[in-house]
């Protein structure tokens, strides 16, 4: 069979043009690394899109998910499985205590959709959504709104309306032209003021560490700040964890990171360390009980399924088993120090950003902090120097995930010292290039 073939022709090719797509065919994988056709072998550097968090080929995940499918591969979400009832209580003892209720689906879009959904049933009539310009939340109508990358370019002008747009605490390039912390974190406290001239606002989502929009982890104060003014303005707070979440930056959720608790979390990715789909929109017990008497309009027939709910508790059992928060913890200090490194040595390399197994490389190509290519390459089909620079990673046998600026350094989170070398040594090696480019 010429799988490329049926593959291109047959199958769509999302978020580029088809045309001119040469994908690998990927066979199997095992703990760090997966396989092509041919047998070559490739480091996955960035758990894919930053889900793959525990590896591939884990069994005790498997074997849970097996023995799901075995005893009841499905029921209508209006009957109660039990693998329900096991998947929410494992749940509430990771998520921050805020959170008791779950509404279950299949991805971090639906898990947002449905986050929209019940803040404008909760708040209403309120019902503008406040989110950040550098941010992705999701590919359907509501979360592709809500997302300020060029992404929404395609959907605009037919977007859902009441999206109002924020700042972004983005230092590298701070979007207010200030610099922290003299700036008194301007960009959380303008929230505020736009809060207060909108009227209207049931929730501000926010991703709590920027993820596919180049890894943007906020001043220490900024999170905090913007978790007050919802609380002062009796806004709700959504913080979509889809990317943050499960152990990616050393805790259990990024908002541990600063203390703070959000009326309503959404995630998905490393809920099922990406063995089976799986979406969780988490609210905390007021709007829980505010369904009592008001309907959700809303589900699916995949809505709990309980095959993917299999994966919840077996999942929380191995993050717990392998330890993973104090080693990625560890494992984060090694790469983190690696990349900065990086930084000393590379001209291109404007800025080394991140926590835990969760870091940003952003390439710059003169002194003037100017990208090597912007979303606007992107939708016109045109490759940057960084995308030219992960396709000769590919070829090294190595996969990092990248922007049209930036490489995401993500690796599944039970990776070792050994295989981290592997991936900095390799990225170093393509780093000349975009010197080459810096010095021309
Ligand atoms: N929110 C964030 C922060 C994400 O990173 C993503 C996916 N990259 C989504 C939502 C959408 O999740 P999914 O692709 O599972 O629909």
């Amino acid at each position: 069979m010429d799988y490329k073939k049926i593959l291109k022709e047959h199958t769509f090719k999302t978020w580029s043009k088809q045309k001119g797509w040469e994908p690998i065919i990927v066979t199997q994988a095992r703990g760090v690394y997966f396989y092509d056709n041919n047998g070559k072998r490739y480091l996955d550097f960035s758990s894919q899109f930053v889900n793959v968090n525990l590896g591939y080929g884990n069994e005790k995940v498997i074997n849970a998910i097996k023995e799901q499918l075995e005893t009841l591969q499905y029921i209508n979400p209006s009957f109660g499985a039990e693998i329900r009832a096991k998947a929410a209580e494992a749940l509430l003892q990771v998520m921050p205590k805020t959170i008791s209720k779950f509404f279950f689906s299949t991805s971090g879009t639906e898990a947002n959709e449905a986050a929209v959904k019940i803040s404008r049933f909760y708040k209403k009539p309120s019902y503008k959504i406040l989110a950040r310009y550098r941010s992705y939340h999701g590919s359907t109508e509501a979360s592709i709104s809500l997302t300020g990358d060029y992404r929404r370019w395609f959907v605009e002008p037919n977007t859902m309306n009441g999206v109002v747009r924020i700042p972004e605490p983005y230092c590298f390039r701070c979007p207010l032209k200030l610099k922290y912390p003299d700036c008194n974190i301007a960009c959380a406290n303008y929230v505020d003021y736009i809060i207060k001239q909108e009227k209207n606002v049931a929730a501000v989502i926010v991703e709590p560490i920027t993820g596919t929009n180049g890894v943007i982890v906020p001043p220490k104060e900024y999170m905090p700040l913007l978790r007050q003014i919802a609380k002062e303005n009796d806004i709700l707070f959504i913080a979509d964890e889809v990317m943050t979440g499960w152990g990616r930056t050393g805790e259990w959720f990024a908002v541990n990171i600063w203390g703070i608790e959000p009326d309503i979390l959404t995630t998905a990715k490393g809920a099922s360390a990406s063995y089976v789909p799986i979406g969780i929109t988490g609210v905390s017990k007021e709007i829980g009980e505010f369904f009592e008497d008001n309907i959700f309009a809303h589900g699916h027939t995949f809505e709990a399924h309980p095959v993917s709910l299999a994966a919840i508790p077996a999942v929380i059992e191995e993050y717990k088993r392998l330890n993973l928060l104090s080693h990625v913890k560890a494992m984060g200090e090694y790469l983190g120090k690696r990349l900065n490194d990086l930084k000393d040595r590379h001209i291109s390399v404007g800025d080394i950003r991140g926590v835990g197994l969760f870091w940003a490389i952003e390439l710059i190509k003169d002194s003037k902090k100017t990208p090597f290519g912007d979303y606007e390459d992107k939708y016109n089909g045109k490759l940057t120097l960084v995308d030219i620079l992960a396709k000769k990673l590919l070829e090294k046998g190595v996969y990092v995930y990248n922007g049209p600026s930036w490489f995401i350094i993500s690796p599944p989170l039970i990776i070792n010292k050994e295989e981290i070398d592997q991936g900095v040594d390799a990225i170093e090696e393509v780093l000349k290039d975009a010197d080459k480019e810096f010095l021309k």
